[in-house]
């Protein structure tokens, strides 16, 4: 497989982008490569600069549950732009977003429009604290909640201490206030609101982890976090970025029968456009300004064209319940495939999967937390993503992502990537065996 176009697309970036790229996991880095540069997509399918075709398991990274370029997302697209692409002033499609959301997921009583995932759980925070007037948050360990300073921070040696930040340019100051607990564990969680009364603002959880790989919540988790924040006077935030309108239209609340202060959204929502939300509980939705104490704004929130393309997979989602029960048989399908495959080849790995969300992790497992995430054998995942992307397979270029499948995938697609799995696992064990 040639990547000629690619790797000159490459070398120009470089010179005019740090990185060559606008968001670091597009650069490869962490697989050993460079980038393939996308040129189209079409349903299941992108084809690069090379006019190399692949099976496309990245899929914008979740916001394209209906595959590429899906028609029912620009439905109407045309119109609503040469109506004027943005006001500055309110409009009625921003209204009939609001409605959307509130209707679909069950804690949502009020929400407001942001432009990304990032502004999202950036603004919930601040208004969680805000609300509570309580400075500290806490978050888990492998949780991503995008790259917004407080956010930014992880423990220092896995054990429960004050954080400390993960990126350059994070102050002390920031880092302090940001508590790390990890997944999975509701004693690491209890310690912090021992030693911190009546200071934690909030929790702060995907409800399913996806940005260490897939770690689904173990049972009785989120209940746990439920009663604690409940018992201490804090608020449950969950980060549904990736889980909402993914895992099931009212998002994984739904699936969990949780109800969390405040929700945040994106990816999904925008249907490919830059979209974030947060929402949820009226009375603390209202401390925002204009009416509340807390400031929060934005010159394109609720874009106009970014709200019809939402709302239009939004409604598609809510005709269509089938999408989910189609992408939760595929991915069990895959699961299925791939555990297969590991116990035909004997190589060290394992499968997580909840609804359609998986990721097959290169260590015997399980994988439960940040701690036995990194367990895995990232080299071998480096070696696994070539081999699968030169057999037409784009998986996550990184062993800690998660497999996304749209709706335009089909049974074939997957049984062909499982085939490809196969091939790639035997070779991984041969070189093993050299
Ligand atoms: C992607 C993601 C974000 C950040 O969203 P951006 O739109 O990239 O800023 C936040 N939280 C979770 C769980 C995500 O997966």
């Amino acid at each position: 497989m040639k990547h000629q176009q690619s790797e000159t697309l490459f070398a120009r970036a470089g010179k005019v982008i740090p990185g060559g790229v606008n968001s670091p996991v597009r650069a490869f880095g962490s697989v050993g490569m460079t980038p393939v540069f996308a040129e189209r997509g079409e349903g299941a399918y992108l084809m690069d600069a090379d006019t190399n075709i692949y099976i496309d398991y990245i899929n914008s990274w979740g916001p394209l549950i209906l595959g590429h370029a899906s028609p029912v997302y620009t439905k109407g697209i045309e119109t609503a732009m040469m109506r004027g692409n943005t006001y500055g002033l309110p409009t009625g499609i921003e209204v009939d977003m609001a409605e959307t959301i509130v209707d679909a997921v069950d804690s949502i009583e009020k929400v407001r429009m942001v432009n990304s995932g990032t502004e999202a759980t950036m603004s919930a925070i601040r208004l969680a604290r805000g609300f509570t007037g309580r400075e500290k948050i806490i978050k888990f360990e492998g949780c991503y909640h995008g790259h917004a300073d407080g956010l930014l921070v992880k423990s220092g040696s896995g054990t429960l201490t004050f954080g400390v930040p993960t990126s350059a340019g994070v102050t002390e100051g920031t880092a302090k206030d940001t508590l790390v607990a990890t997944y999975n564990d509701l004693d690491s969680v209890k310690a912090l609101f021992k030693s911190n009364p009546d200071e934690i603002a909030c929790v702060i959880v995907e409800p399913v982890a996806g940005n260490m790989g897939v770690v689904p919540p173990k049972k009785g988790f989120m209940e746990g976090l439920r009663e604690i924040t409940e018992n201490n006077g804090a608020l449950l935030i969950f980060d549904e970025v990736i889980t909402g309108f993914r895992v099931a239209y009212g998002g994984a609340q739904s699936l969990m029968g949780i109800k969390p202060d405040l929700t945040c959204l994106g990816k999904i929502i925008g249907g490919g456009m830059p979209v974030g939300a947060f929402g949820g509980r009226a009375d603390i939705m209202d401390y925002l300004a204009p009416d509340g104490p807390v400031y929060q704004a934005g010159t394109l929130s609720g874009n106009p064209v970014a709200m019809k393309m939402g709302l239009n997979t939004l409604n598609y989602l809510k005709d269509h319940p089938e999408v989910y029960t189609n992408i939760e048989n595929l991915a069990k399908r895959l699961e299925k495939g791939l555990k297969a495959n590991i116990k035909k080849t004997g190589v060290k790995a394992t499968v997580n999967r909840y609804a359609g969300m998986t990721t097959l992790f290169f260590t015997e497992g399980p994988v439960t937390d940040f701690g036995s995430v990194m367990t895995s054998d990232t080299d071998l995942y480096s070696r696994y993503f070539a081999k699968m992307l030169d057999d037409g397979n784009l998986m996550p270029p990184s062993q800690f992502e998660g497999i996304f499948i749209s709706a335009a995938h089909t049974a074939d697609d997957i049984d062909k990537t499982i085939a490809c799995n196969l091939a790639a696992l035997t070779m991984l064990q041969e070189e093993k065996n050299d």
